[in-house]
Order: C-alpha cells, then sequence, then structure tokens
C-alpha cells in the first residue's frame, strides 16, 4: 500500500486535521500523482460539514486535485513519469451504462465513485486531493499543459468544467445575452467562458464590491440582485442564465428576466430547495435545468481550450493549515475568487 498524508474532517463539526492514510498500490492502468495543488471547492465545505447528509468520516476533501505523475502502471498509455495531471470530481463510473456510453460518466446510472465522500467498487472509501498523492485509473485522470499556471489550472477540475458544461449544452454563444448569478469559484469561471464565447455577459452579486473584478473578469454589466429597481430593467431580456450560488435565494426574480423559451440552469446546491413559481414558467414557455460537474472527455476539451486561451482561476494561495479560514471566509461571500491549497505545505 501507499502511505499517504491528509487533512480530514473527523466528524461534521470537527475542524480539519493531519489525517495518515493509505491508497492502493498502483494497478497496471493506474497513474499516481504526487499532488501540487489542491482548489477548495464550496462543495467541500458543504460535505465536510454534513450539509448534505450521508458524509463519510473521517472526510479528506478536495476534488480539484493538480500535480505530477510518479509513477504508471503497465498498460497506461496517456501518461509517463514527470508529465503534469489531473484530478476532478470523478474516480471511476461503471463504464458500461448508455450515459457511460456517451462519455457523460457524471450521469452514470449506478453512480459514478466521487473522488472523495464515496467509495470504490470494492467498497473502500475514497480520500480526496487535501492530501499528498493520489492513484487514479488513467481513463479518469487529465492532461493539464504546462503553458498554464499550474495552481490556477487546479480549480478548472471542478469550478471550470462545472460552468463549461452547461454553458457548451445551452449553446450559449457570440451576441446572446447570458446571466451569472454568484461571483464565486463557480461563477467567476462563468464569466470567463461565457466572455469568450462572445456573450453579452452580465453578472448578478450580492456583493456590490465586486463590480469592478466581475467587469475585469470579463462581465459588461453588473446588477446587484437585491435592488429590485436594478433587477427589473433586465426583465424578459435573457437566453440563458447561470446560477451558481451555494445558498437559499429567490429563483423566481432570476426566472422572471429570462425571455420567451430562455433557460435558468442551476448548478449551486444550496442545502435547502427554492420554491418555484410555476406561472413564471409556463406564461412564457421558460425553462429550468440543472446540470452536474462534466464528462472526463467534456473536461479534457475544457482545459486544451483553456490552455488554447490562457485561461485559468483567479487565485488565493492558502496553506494547508489555513484551510478553516478559509471556509469561513468562503461563508461571507469573501473568496477572490478560488482559495487553493499548496501541498507544499501539509505537514503532520
Ligand atoms: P463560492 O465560491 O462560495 O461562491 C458562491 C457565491 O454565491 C458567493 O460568492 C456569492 O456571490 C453567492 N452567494 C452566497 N450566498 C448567497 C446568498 N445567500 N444569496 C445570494 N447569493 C449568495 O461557491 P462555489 O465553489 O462557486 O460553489 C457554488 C455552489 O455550486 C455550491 O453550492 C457548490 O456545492 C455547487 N457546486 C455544484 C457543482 C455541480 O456539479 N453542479 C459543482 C461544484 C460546485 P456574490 O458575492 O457575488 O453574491
Ligand atoms: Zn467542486
Ligand atoms: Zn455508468
Amino acid at each position: 500500500m501507499l502511505a499517504s498524508l491528509g487533512y480530514a474532517a473527523h466528524k461534521a463539526s470537527s475542524p480539519l486535521a493531519p489525517f495518515s492514510f493509505e491508497r492502493r498500490d498502483p494497478g497496471p492502468h493506474d497513474v499516481q500523482i504526487d499532488i501540487r495543488y489542491c482548489g477548495v471547492c464550496h462543495s467541500d465545505l458543504h460535505q465536510v460539514r454534513d450539509e448534505w447528509g450521508g458524509g463519510a468520516f473521517p472526510m479528506v476533501p478536495g476534488h480539484e486535485i493538480v500535480g505530477r505523475v510518479v509513477k504508471v502502471g503497465v498498460q497506461v498509455k496517456g501518461f509517463k513519469a514527470g508529465d503534469l495531471a489531473g484530478i476532478g470530481c470523478m474516480v471511476d463510473s461503471c463504464r458500461s451504462c448508455p450515459a457511460c456510453g456517451e462519455g457523460l460518466e457524471q450521469y452514470c446510472e449506478k453512480g459514478f465513485v466521487g473522488t472523495y465522500n464515496s467509495k470504490y467498487k470494492d467498497g473502500t472509501p475514497t480520500y480526496g486531493g487535501y492530501s499528498s498523492n493520489y492513484v487514479v485509473d488513467e481513463a479518469f485522470a487529465l492532461r493539464i499543459s504546462d503553458k498554464l499556471d499550474l495552481a490556477g489550472a487546479a480549480p478548472l477540475l471542478c469550478a471550470g468544467i462545472t460552468t463549461w458544461s452547461p454553458l457548451r449544452y445551452w449553446n450559449v454563444r457570440k451576441d446572446q445575452k447570458v446571466g451569472v448569478v454568484g461571483l464565486g469559484g463557480l461563477g467567476h469561471m462563468a464569466v470567463k467562458f461565457a466572455a469568450s464565447f462572445g456573450a453579452k455577459v452580465v453578472l448578478f452579486t450580492t456583493s456590490p464590491g465586486k463590480a469592478e473584478d466581475a467587469r475585469r473578469l470579463g462581465a459588461h454589466e453588473v446588477v446587484v440582485s437585491k435592488n429590485k429597481d436594478e433587477m427589473r430593467k433586465h426583465a424578459r431580456s435573457f437566453d440563458f442564465i447561470l446560477d451558481t450560488v451555494s445558498a437559499a435565494h429567490d429563483l423566481n426574480a432570476f426566472m422572471a428576466l429570462l425571455k420567451r423559451q430562455g433557460t435558468l440552469t442551476l448548478v449551486g446546491v444550496p442545502p435547502v430547495d427554492p420554491s418555484l413559481k410555476v406561472g413564471n414558467l409556463i406564461f412564457q414557455r421558460r425553462q429550468l435545468g440543472g446540470s452536474l460537474i462534466g464528462g472526463i472527455k467534456e473536461t479534457q476539451e475544457m482545459l486544451d481550450y483553456c490552455a488554447e486561451h490562457g485561461i485559468v482561476s483567479d487565485i488565493e494561495m492558502i496553506r494547508m493549515e489555513q484551510i478553516d479560514a478559509a471556509y469561513e471566509r468562503m461563508l461571507k461571500s469573501d473568496v477572490k475568487y478560488r482559495f487553493v491549497i499548496d501541498m507544499a505545505t501539509l505537514k503532520a
């Protein structure tokens, strides 16, 4: 077995602390990665605090993993020692259902194996990227270009693909009016991608102080969503709105901003479900959608696009022991715009 050191929550209410554990030795199809950086997703916070229920403890969070390959199995074709590699939210799936067949492992009918807070097919727990290393089947490892800033690339593995996938699926394109709700980890990547596709991007925020940053990131206009007059000016004007908010909020206010046949897609997962005014949908034939991360093939396409266009996340680097303070700032919407852990600071 391979010795690994991580940072774990031992129960839902405990701060994170060093945790020694073991990973499998790399098999014929596996790559072993020494982790350099790991992004901090709001999903990590939801899960270590067990806000979605069913959490398995001790829990080592982290699914925005980048590092260097140190060892590969004899059958591995796509990676060699020394390559940069990434791991996102999934480390396996059934690989035989229709969804897996279409490269949509995130919608695997048997449920994918999550990078942490999940179980491998043999029943052993998965531990995430707030740790020194990871062993993963190459089918779930991503290639990272050395053109990209490595720490800034880490959040692409979740925040990047989670916003890329719906923007692509709903075909966001040049000259469309597109809204992004919330300027956090996901939101700031959505603004960058939508702007790079040529859309007219409006950022909805509850933090007026983020307006200048939003424009720098690519937003053409910023609306403070608590201001009803500002909101009303945009009634019936959006082709598409992507909602990245992590807490309970009023969806109906955003639904009213869609054009006829416009779509509001949710990627944020608040612990409490929202209420919906059905008339708001019916009277303008509007649509409400949801989207979960993205498949492995699509994640690689997104990473390659980022390498070509020089897109990474705007990050604040933290030391491992600052993680609980980072969570507290995240809860106050005070992240600019993704925390990334420098794994060199991980100590027993
Ligand atoms: P984050 O960095 O904390 O950003 C969330 C943003 O939401 C905040 O920065 C804030 O933006 C806004 N917000 C927070 N509380 C709010 C409230 N009460 N009312 C209105 N707006 C509020 O979080 P993240 O990492 O981007 O994740 C966002 C959500 O997506 C989380 O629920 C996470 O679990 C989920 N997620 C889903 C997927 C998926 O596959 N669907 C993948 C990853 C994450 P402003 O300051 O601009 O208002
Ligand atoms: Zn995530
Ligand atoms: Zn499947």
